[in-house]
Order: C-alpha cells, then structure tokens, then sequence
C-alpha cells in the first residue's frame, strides 16, 4: 500500500476519480490501546464495524487478542490474521451448521443467545461431537433499553424473567453461564449502561446461578464532527463513559467477575478517512463520487456528522466566492438512485468546485463493510496516511448526513 503524510498529498499525487480510503495505523493502535487501557476487562473487537485483513492484523499487532465474530466469514477472516486468537460468537441466533463449524472447526468455546431453542441447537451439535458441556460457556443477551443511533434492543434479547429461566436452564445442562448486552451502537445516553447493569444485577439475584462472566457489548461512542447549525447534543468524553462504567461495574457487585466488552466503532472509527471528488458543481448542490450506497451510509442511516475537508485542486486556476465562508452544500451520491441525496448538508468552503476533492474523516466503522456495488460503483482503492485527520490543516468543513424525515 502507497503511503503519504496526509490526505493532500494523496490528492496531489493520485489526482483520484474515485474514492479513496486513507488507513491510519498508528491511530488505530492508539485507539485500541485506549480502549484496553480504561476497560478493567478482557477487550473483543467487534469484527463487523470494519472486517479488512489490515485492520484485523493491524488490531492483533497492537495486542487485541479477543474478537467478537458472528460468521464463518469472520472467523476465516481473524484467523487468517491472528490464528491463535480467541473468536467470541457473540450472535445470538446462529446456523445449525455456522455452530457446527464454531465448536468443531474453530474450537470456540463461548457463544451468546436469547433463547431456548438456541440452547437446544447448540447442545445438540455439543452431544453429537462429544464435547464437555463445561468447557462451554453460553451468555445469555439481555434486552436494554436507552437512547442510541442504533438501537438493537428490538431485535434481540431476553426480558429479565426470560434471562432468568435461561440461566438457570443453561445451568442445569452443564454448561457454563454468563450474562451478556449491547446497548446498541454509539450511545446517545452515558447512563445506558449503568441501566442494563442494574437490570443484570436483578438477573443474576434471581437466577440464583454461579456466572462465569459478564459481557457489557460495545455502543461506546467515537468522536465525530458538528453541524455548526445545530444544537450540540452534551456527551461526556470517552474517559469520563468509561469511568462511569468502571464505577457502576463496582457498585452493581460485578467487579469481581471476568469482564469482557466488544468496542467496535470507537475502535476504528477515526483509523479511516474517504478522499472524495466533486464530480459537478450545480450552484449550491455538489455531486460526489460516493453516496449512501458507498462509504456513507452508517452516518446516514445513523444521522452522524461527519468532519470533513476541504482538498483544492490547484490546477483551478479561478475560484468564485469567499474562500473564508462555510456555507451548506446539498450533496448528491455517485449512483443513479434519487434516494442517494445526503439532505443535510456539508459544511465547506464557497469557493469548491468542479474537480476538488473533500476529505472525509473518521468513516472507520460501518462504511467499508457497508459498501455495495449497486451501479457498478464500487470504492476499493487504500493508502496509508501517517498524520491524523485532525493534524491535516486546511479548512475544516462538516458532511451532516442527515435522513429526509429527520
Ligand atoms: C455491533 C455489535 C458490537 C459493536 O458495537 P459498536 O457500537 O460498534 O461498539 C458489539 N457487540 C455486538 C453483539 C454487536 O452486535
């Protein structure tokens, strides 16, 4: 992979037409040593907020050795680059034949679910291929509720009563028990966990049953940017979450218990950027190489701001407008579908134009395993970029992908 300071430089050189991701490495790393540092735990990346051999290899280097997995493809994928990691099969409805394949293949030992007939799947494939119950650990997921871009808590979940009968029940087989949640993805309230703990805490009083850990998911929020239009919506920093959750980790009595979280965004968000080219300037509205249906659909779907910049061509020579002045773009996706529209706009300068670049920033998490090929547009082309997004100067822009309906 071609490596350049920053995104720039990448622009300057390459003079790209289509998008192009710039991998940060080292912020990576920082990112996930962070995260290990402030968890009092065992820490599983989440493998589905960003799959790519260089992430997982790049992760394992910095000493992750835990991840989350929720398909044969995962598995391959952190096994390719990490064979002796341990793989988590945090998915809480699994193939018949995807458990096979975990416990024989794979030998994984611990897997999260939510309800009966899952145990049964499971404890079938345990019988058929001889295998101790108690070397196998099922966490039971809990439903949460709270305030998150992505609210999973109507998918999956037991109730608290139902997590009751299925630890014990788990119990009774012989497998070994745990308790598990994910309060969905970016948390927009900082006391959502300490709500699923409470209700963990009920849980596990009343199962009566010896836990052999506990799962507090991911949902830990990355940095993103700001619509200057818009109210600022108060979130405490990263730090100050995780000293919440070591606090209420303490207070609920599950400090003495094997910890484990699946951080995934907070993780990789800020390890990416897109460089993206206009590709026509119509007044106030811009077309751009990419779209809902590339790179930017988590921070559509999950209304996120993006921080953006503005990357000049300098081959124009005359430029209209103000140069100091931010003003709002309605941005227009590559594909041909007029659903591909970002109706909240991007902050940049009055003076971009046809031929100009903008640098994306922290798009790590759920746009490169989001990507389709719809329209035969399909981003594929990475760099390595040393300096962080937010060392690389220039004017500082914002992409508000907001929905129509918000
Ligand atoms: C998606 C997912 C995660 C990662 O969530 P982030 O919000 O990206 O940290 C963790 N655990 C489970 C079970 C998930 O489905």
């Amino acid at each position: 992979m071609d490596r350049f300071s920053s995104a720039r430089d990448v622009a300057l050189a390459m003079r790209p037409d289509v998008p192009v991701y710039c991998f940060r490495p080292e912020v990576l790393k920082a990112d996930a040593r962070a995260f290990v540092a402030s968890f009092p735990g065992k820490t599983a990346y989440a493998v589905k907020t960003n799959g790519e051999p260089m992430v997982l290899r790049t992760l394992a280097e910095a000493g992750i050795s835990s991840f989350d997995v929720a398909s044969p493809a995962e598995f391959e994928a952190v096994r390719a680059v990490a064979p002796d990691a341990e793989l988590l099969y945090m998915h809480p409805v699994k193939a018949q034949s995807d458990i096979r394949l975990a416990l024989e293949r794979h030998a994984i030992r611990v897997m999260a679910l939510d309800h009966e007939d899952e145990i049964a799947k499971i404890l079938r494939i345990v019988r058929a291929l001889d295998l101790d119950p108690g070397e196998i650990t099922l966490y039971v997921r809990l439903q949460t509720k709270g305030h998150a871009a992505y609210e999973l808590s109507k998918k999956f979940g037991a109730a608290p009563a139902h997590a009751v009968e299925l630890l014990q029940r788990i119990e009774r087989i012989g497998f070994r028990v745990g308790l598990c949640f994910h309060v969905g993805s970016q948390i927009e309230d900082p006391d959502v966990y300490e709500r699923a703990l409470a209700s963990a805490d009920w849980v596990r009083a009343r199962a009566g049953v010896a836990l052999a850990g506990l799962d507090v998911g991911g949902g830990f929020p990355a940095e993103y940017g700001h619509d200057p239009k818009r109210a600022r919506r108060e979130m405490p920093s990263l730090d100050r979450i995780m000293a919440q959750l070591r606090s209420d980790i303490a207070e609920w009595g599950f400090d003495h218990l094997p910890l484990i979280a699946e951080p995934g965004r907070v993780i990789v968000a800020r390890a990416f950027s897109v460089i993206v080219r206009v590709l026509l300037k119509k007044g106030r509205r811009l077309y751009i190489n990419d779209g809902i249906w590339a790179s930017l659909s988590d921070s559509w779907t999950g209304k996120i701001t993006l921080p953006a910049r503005f990357l000049p061509d300098p081959a124009r020579r005359r430029r209209s407008g103000d140069p100091a002045s931010l003003v709002p773009f309605k941005v227009c996706g590559a594909t041909c579908d007029s659903v591909d529209i970002l109706s909240r706009p991007f902050w940049l300068p009055e003076t971009i134009d046809t031929g100009d670049w903008i640098e994306i920033g922290h798009i790590g998490a759920y746009s490169l395993a989001l990507r389709t090929r719809f329209n035969g547009f399909y981003p594929d082309t990475f760099v390595e970029v040393t300096s962080p997004f937010g060392e690389g100067g220039g004017a500082q822009g914002f992409a508000a992908i907001e929905t129509m309906a918000d």
